[in-house]
């Protein structure tokens, strides 16, 4: 546990927060930033700042709890989806340095547009380009040029 951590301090029950579910190794609570009703976020217990810093176990925690609120979303909400996002690191534009997992109930026609969001910014990518960068991530001899410099 990191003291100064919000998301330690809501797991201790330390902190204020509108609690969904528990398990062993994670917490669910509504986030007081939704953007639609019912978003959740949840947390492994185990204070974890970024994607590289968890294990197995955080992994499968939160996402097996993140699976259990989705149901309770279903049910209680009359969600038909979800869109998950889990933000790493300052790049990554993550806000709290203790990893989470948004859930966020979807329904049908709910305007969110994360499609258009997507295909706005796809780029094209040749296929030497994308083996080049399988190659660095397989572990491969570096080229001259970073490949996924713009
Ligand atoms: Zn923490």
């Amino acid at each position: 546990m990191s003291e100064a951590c919000v998301f330690c301090q809501i797991v201790a029950r330390t902190s204020p927060a509108s609690y969904v579910a528990e398990s062993a190794g994670a917490v669910a609570f509504l986030t007081i930033g939704p953007i639609r009703a019912g978003h959740t976020l949840v947390v492994p217990k185990r204070h974890v700042v970024e994607l590289p810093d968890a294990g197995a176990s955080e992994l499968a925690a939160i996402l097996d709890l993140g699976s259990e609120v989705a149901r309770r979303q279903r049910r209680a909400l009359g969600s038909t989806g979800e869109t998950l996002f889990l933000a790493s690191g300052v790049a990554g534009e993550q806000s709290v340095f203790h990893l989470h997992l948004h859930v966020v109930p979807r329904h049908d026609g709910d305007g969110l547009g994360l499609t258009s969001w997507w295909q706005e910014r796809m780029k094209s990518a040749a296929r030497d380009t994308l083996e080049s960068i399988a190659e660095l991530l397989r572990g491969g001899v570096a080229p001259h040029s970073s490949p996924i410099a713009d």
